[in-house]
């Protein structure tokens, strides 16, 4: 048997489960929040354009209003002031967005800390028990942070003194960036930086380095404690947005049951 008709007949028969990975995209779905002067995204939209009705007595359609980075999302390197020349989101070549994915599930430490941030130690241990991380695949964070996906005020989690949420420190963004053989990182929080990393040398470390390695972030991820460490298959199809510096995704894992 070919190697897709043993993909086909493992998922009809549950040997192969496709995991979401995706946050449902509604107005409800929570989005960033800059502080002034910064222009901020919008809040997803539906616009009905007909119901079964004079505008179009047969048919239901909307139209949509997103920002591109609203929901799960995929992050691609012109976004960055690192990578201004680097690839848009139509650009990334299809071959990318198959690809192998581990998760480093760091949810016990943020428990009890909501600004820990993933250290290269934390990485390396993680490598010593599980092989080094994938050559052309994705280094999946999972922090608990989807548990609070569904409540924008608790999914920023943001105080006087801005927010406080989970991510990866300067040294980690950087080694991911320069050293690990990976294409991209992917979180369950708004972005792939940590709510402090505003303030972090430099700001914003894993948007600076990542991307600005030509990697990608995927971000607003769903589900990740049903994924093992490491075996999972993702696809993360962004819509191919001429230009644009990222696209709501739908990101799904095959994993071996
Ligand atoms: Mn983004």
């Amino acid at each position: 048997m070919g190697v897709l008709s043993e993909l086909v007949s493992g998922i009809s028969a549950g040997t192969i489960e496709v995991v979401d990975l995706t946050a449902p995209l509604s107005s409800e779905t929570p989005i960033l929040k800059l502080p002034p002067p910064f222009a901020d995204t919008i809040t997803f939209g539906l616009e009905e354009i007909s119901r079964y009705d004079d505008r179009g007595p047969a048919w239901y359609w909307n139209n949509i209003h997103t920002g591109e980075h609203t929901g799960t999302h995929l992050d691609a390197p012109i976004h960055w002031v690192t990578a201004k020349d680097g690839d848009d989101v139509s650009q990334i070549r299809p071959q990318r967005l198959v690809a192998p994915a581990v998760v480093v599930d760091v949810s016990d430490r943020v428990a009890s800390d909501h600004d820990y941030l993933l250290t290269v130690d934390d990485l390396r241990d993680w490598e010593r028990s599980h092989g080094p991380l994938p050559a052309g695949g994705w280094l999946l964070l999972r922090t608990g942070w989807d548990a609070r996906s569904a409540d924008q005020q608790a999914f920023l989690n943001a105080d006087e003194t801005g927010p406080h949420t989970p991510g990866i420190s300067v040294e980690a963004a950087r080694w991911l960036a320069e050293e690990a053989p990976v294409i991209g990182v992917g979180v369950e929080t708004v972005g792939t930086d940590a709510g402090a990393a505003h303030s972090f040398d430099p700001p914003f470390p894993c948007h600076s380095f990542v991307l600005g390695a030509g990697k990608y972030g995927l971000t607003q991820l769903q589900n990740l404690r049903l994924l093992p460490p490491t075996g999972a298959v993702v696809i993360a199809a962004p819509l191919p947005i001429v230009g644009g510096s990222g696209s709501p995704t739908r990101v799904l894992a095959l994993v071996e049951r």
